[in-house]
């Protein structure tokens, strides 16, 4: 139940400087919370063709649609990934509007639809073919998502009417028919992950563009194909002795012949059964896309000092564990593995380090899930990377007069800077700075341009 490309591109020009007003009764509750917003993925549910009285059930609603979510694979494996919120509306009356059997229409703050497109069960909101309004829909969503959740990663529609119905798109829209988290669960898969339907139904004008589970192309060349064994058929019969194996299956996008999908069965074919191995692949990048497991760092510079010799540096990163599996940590020093430094904590004495220069101080975050085979731009993967400047003091050269200048020369570390100071007796409290260039890798002239007057002291401080 997929219509998101197709509403684009009826709608693909939508105005955006439009402000809806009736936000005064919304209201957001916390469902789930794991975390910050600005460290976790921010699921949003909206209350549509819900009563004022009826408002207490959509949060029971919602409750429900997330926790089937989150317990199904692969959303179980990340459940602590989310943050769940709900935001309640009202709407002066209850349900959807419907055109078939009988057309019946009613008075819903998103004013979505069944019927969309000529097909009963594809529920949506304007812009449609039945209310080409952006306001009257979408653009109520963007507003209360801006005031309430402007962080959100997943939002979608509970709307409380019992017939089947939902889409994916931008916002996914689900009925509380007795299928609805079901139905959710689906249309997430759209949503979140931009997958594709699976499964056969015709539907004529859809675009025939492929999605990370579906294509035309029946070869071992498939883009799933480290899913598929050696020993597999490709295209690979639909019987029974196929149906727990990944393979090049006919049959998906909305056509019986010409379109392949991964497996025998996935949820993005049939409601009720689990997604397939690729579109749970496909799920667990885009949590990566969402998030950075890498939660916070120390030092939180990137470049800093380090002292003498005998000093020592201490490193350390905070990471977001899921619940079923760990995340692999490697520590590095300028480029080499370092050995047994596989936790979130590593440290390090200058000695180890070449003096007078920086070094990089590396930390990758991986997680080897084996949801994924297939990440070519390297999602489940987290590199940070420090430089950090050990100290000998800066190598002062060629100090000199010019004039009436005074100037001297230091050997320079890029990305650096280097700060010539002076007292006028060495009993001053503190350093006055005259001039601060950047490093480049060379010699870096300083120079004293203005009056001198008696005796000064010079002396050049390196700072991050
Ligand atoms: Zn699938």
């Amino acid at each position: 139940m997929k219509r998101r490309w197709l509403l684009w591109l009826l709608f693909g020009v939508v105005p955006t400087a439009f402000v809806p007003t009736l936000l005064g009764q919304a209201t957001m509750t916390t469902i789930r919370t794991n975390g910050p917003t600005s460290a976790r993925i921010n699921l949003v549910y909206l209350a549509e063709g819900y009563t004022t009285v009826q408002l207490p059930q959509f949060l029971v609603d919602v409750t429900n649609t997330m926790n089937k979510l989150l317990t199904i694979p692969p959303w179980s494996s990340y459940s602590n990934y989310f943050n769940v919120f709900a935001i309640s509306v009202a709407s002066v009356q209850s349900g959807s509007d419907h055109y078939t059997p009988t057309t019946n229409l009613v008075n819903t703050y998103f004013n979505s639809t069944f019927d969309s497109y000529g097909t009963q069960r594809l529920l949506t909101i304007p812009p449609n073919d039945r209310d080409g309004n952006y306001n009257d829909g979408y653009g109520k969503v963007v507003a209360l998502l801006q005031q309430f959740v402007p962080e959100y990663d997943v939002a979608g529609l509970i709307v409380n009417d019992t017939v089947y119905g939902g889409s994916g798109g931008q916002y996914l829209l689900a009925s509380v028919n007795s299928a609805s988290g079901e139905i959710a669960n689906h249309e997430i898969g759209h949503t979140f992950a931009k997958l594709g339907d699976e499964y056969s139904t015709a539907y004529p004008g859809y675009p025939d563009v492929e999605e990370p589970n579906t294509t035309t192309n029946a070869t071992r060349g498939v883009k799933w194909n480290d899913w598929i064994l050696p020993a597999t058929l490709v295209p690979t019969p639909d019987v029974s002795s196929n149906y727990t194996v990944e393979g090049v299956f006919e049959g998906a996008h909305y056509h019986a012949t010409g379109w392949y999908r991964p497996k025998h069965d996935c949820k993005m074919r049939t409601l009720g059964v689990a997604y397939c191995e690729v579109c749970a692949q496909e799920l667990v990048l885009s949590y990566y896309n969402a998030l950075r497991p890498i939660q916070a760092k120390s030092p939180a510079a990137t470049n800093f000092f380090f002292g003498g010799p005998g000093t020592m540096a201490a490193f350390n990163i905070a990471i977001l564990k899921p619940p079923t599996n760990s995340l692999a940590v490697q520590w590095f020093t300028n480029g080499v593995a370092v050995g047994f430094a596989t936790t979130t904590n590593f440290a390090i004495t200058a000695a180890q380090l070449a003096p007078g220069t920086t070094n990089e101080v590396k930390v990758v975050v991986h997680d080897a899930t084996g949801y994924v085979r297939t990440d070519p731009t390297s999602k489940l993967w987290q590199t940070n990377i420090w430089r950090q400047f050990v100290m000998g003091a800066p190598a002062i050269t060629n100090p000199r007069w010019t004039g009436t200048n005074f100037t001297l020369a230091v050997a320079s570390v890029a990305g650096f800077n280097y700060v010539l100071e002076f007292k006028n007796t060495l009993t001053d409290p503190s350093w006055t700075a005259i001039q601060t260039n950047p490093g480049t890798g060379g010699s870096v002239a300083l120079t004293n341009t203005g009056p001198v007057g008696s005796n000064r002291f010079y002396h050049v401080r390196v700072q991050p």
